[in-house]
């Protein structure tokens, strides 16, 4: 079926979202990580990015929040870049564990391969496959490289962040030495570790965040760029990637009722995907008990819903 949205449409259900929500007070910052216990918890932005590059944007949209587990969508478009979709997937996998996203169990189960770079696992894999291998300054400049164009403009580190997650990570030390055993860290564990808590520790927008998901909705072509960041043919891999997993132990449950493929981090962020439509991202910090946003949960289901997008409808929208 072929339909056409107008922008105006998008604008109205979109503050309608914000307006419905803003006041839900449902969820917990992550405490587990000091800093992001004593962020406020009444922030909340929505971004939306066409592939025109036109934005549609409310509320704390310029706040800049932990990125903590989006990143790990950037860096997977990194190894991507660099390795290519079938050295990925022999790697590290393509396969959701169905555990949450810390989960020691998800390795000792499939100790093959650590499953998919969207958990805890294979992005601490797929940071120490990040090339140069061994140099850990250029291996940070790739990243950080990879997230600036990816979002349109440079995310800061959240040094406070950075320290606190250092000092308490012990979880992911495991997974790091855990995942050296069966022989699917690619550089130094200790190196690939921190590297995966500094790109966790970055401040990142709801607006970059909407320009990297609509980056990725545009086969790779920045819309606020306008470059090509990487091979069209990898934007199917990186989306099917976050519609399998993005959620974790909930990402059945997303799918099922927003109909768009979405990546969430327990700094509060939520990075959505429409292939050839848009990219949406909403940030509020109060999680469920999964780890995911509460209001940006509820404004992402909303709008995608009330404009009935949904990647599997087949519906071929044209926006005006
Ligand atoms: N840095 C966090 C961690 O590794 C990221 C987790 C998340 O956002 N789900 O525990």
């Amino acid at each position: 079926m072929e339909r056409t949205i107008t922008i105006q449409q998008i604008k109205d259900v979109a503050q309608e979202a914000y307006n419905l929500y803003k006041d839900n007070t449902e969820g917990k910052n992550a405490d587990y990580i000091p800093y992001l216990a004593n962020i406020n918890p009444k922030l909340f932005g929505i971004s939306i990015c066409l592939m025109n590059g036109e934005k549609i944007q409310l509320g704390d949209y310029q706040y800049q929040f932990g990125i903590e587990s989006v990143s790990k969508v950037l860096t997977a478009i990194l190894i991507l870049r660099q390795y290519g979709a079938q050295k990925v997937l022999e790697m590290i996998g393509a396969d959701a564990t169905g555990l949450p996203f810390n989960s020691i169990m998800a390795i000792l189960l499939e100790n093959d391969h650590p499953s998919t770079p969207l958990v805890n696992a294979g992005a601490i894999s797929a940071d120490s496959m990040v090339q140069p291998i061994g140099n850990s300054d250029a291996k940070w400049k790739a990243i950080v490289d990879n997230m600036t164009e990816l979002c349109g403009s440079a995310p800061q580190l959240i040094d406070e962040l950075y320290k606190s997650e250092s000092a308490t990570n012990f979880n992911n030390r495991s997974i790091a030495w855990l995942l050296k055993n069966y022989n699917r860290i690619y550089d130094d564990p200790d190196m690939s570790l921190d590297l995966y808590t500094r790109q966790c520790s970055m401040g990142i927008t709801a607006d970059q965040l909407s320009v990297c998901a609509a980056t990725i909705a545009n086969d790779g072509l920045n819309p606020d760029t306008k470059k090509q960041v990487f091979g069209k043919e990898l934007a199917p891999k990186i989306t099917s990637l976050i519609a399998t997993v993005g959620f974790y132990q909930h990402t059945g449950d997303w799918l099922y009722t927003s109909g768009v493929p979405a990546k969430t981090g327990v700094g509060g962020g939520v990075l959505g995907v429409m292939p050839g439509i848009m990219g949406i991202a909403a940030f509020a910090p109060p999680l469920d008990e999964a780890g995911n946003s509460v209001k940006a949960q509820l404004a992402i289901k909303y709008i995608m819903n009330k404009l009935g997008m949904n990647i599997f409808n087949g519906h071929r929208i044209s926006i005006s």
